[in-house]
């Protein structure tokens, strides 16, 4: 397979599948962005050749190019890998690279990473599912492109379970204006882990109504849901009613099933 789209995991170089560690050991180009950890980069060989696409704000390479160029390497027959952040298919514009290497007739292979959706959280001791408080969670974008809709957020108010918002620092104070519009209940928890499973990791904790103010610097992920007042890195449980004391539903549509 001439190129990998590989899946970076959130930071941390422990948290590499095996299979993204052993294809970066023997790639030849690396294509990767501007989110994939420190840690990760230190382990592309020096032979390797290094081109950076991050798509850093005033810089950025449009998603054209980067296509063209992974189909041109593929062509040459190159070990290619194409290192993102996370996991390549979520928010990480992998499809539409998948699409242009099958378009071209280059072969490709897929190799899923650690999202940050999962992994932030978790680095904060938040466990995005527990039972009892949330059965489900919605990973969403906050960031708004033009000609796309929107996320719907009112109705997200009323899916039940915990939101966990990629992208959604600059948007903060509209999610979270939106979910109290649409009957979240302002109390509602949240957190915010920034540079999550690296050196620079900080976590904020806040309520849905003082999110807008909370100062949160990207990259983060935003949990919003009971479980975002839980921390099993120290242990800390709410208490049962505490928990679903914030209950996420509100909801105006009686009759429909509730995911708590
Ligand atoms: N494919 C990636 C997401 C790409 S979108 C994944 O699966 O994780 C980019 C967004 O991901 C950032 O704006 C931020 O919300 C989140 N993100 C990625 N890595 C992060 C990290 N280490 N800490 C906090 N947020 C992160």
């Amino acid at each position: 397979m001439s190129v990998a789209l590989v899946g970076a995991g959130p930071g941390d170089p422990d948290l590499l599948t095996l299979r993204a560690a052993r294809l970066l050991a023997t790639a030849e180009v690396v294509v990767h962005d501007a989110l994939v950890g420190d840690g990760v980069l230190a382990l592309i060989p020096e032979s390797a050749e290094r081109i950076d696409v991050g798509k850093r704000p005033g810089h950025p390479t449009p998603q054209e190019m980067i296509s063209t160029l992974l189909v041109e390497l593929g062509r040459q027959g190159k070990r290619v890998v194409r290192l993102k952040g996370g996991d390549p298919f979520v928010f990480g514009r992998g499809g539409e690279e998948a699409e242009a290497l099958a378009e071209a007739g280059v072969p490709f292979e897929v190799v899923p990473g650690i999202t940050s959706s999962v992994a932030a959280p978790a680095a904060a001791g938040i466990p995005v599912t527990h039972r009892g408080v949330s059965a489900a969670f919605t990973v969403v974008t906050g960031h708004r492109r033009h000609g796309e809709p929107d996320v719907d957020w009112r109705s997200l108010a009323n899916v039940g379970g915990t939101i966990v918002v990629l992208m959604g620092v600059s948007q903060r104070g509209v999610i979270a204006s939106e979910l109290i519009s649409g009957g979240l209940d302002p109390s509602t928890p949240v957190a915010a882990i920034e540079s999550a499973t690296t050196d620079a990791q900080v976590v904020g904790r806040w309520t849905l109504a003082a999110l807008a103010d909370a100062e949160v610097r990207s990259p983060a992920v935003i949990v919003i849901g009971a479980v975002a007042a839980f921390d099993f890195r120290s242990g800390y449980l709410p208490a049962m009613s505490e928990a679903t004391a914030y209950a996420p539903i509100r909801s105006s549509q009686p009759g429909q099933p509730h995911l708590r």
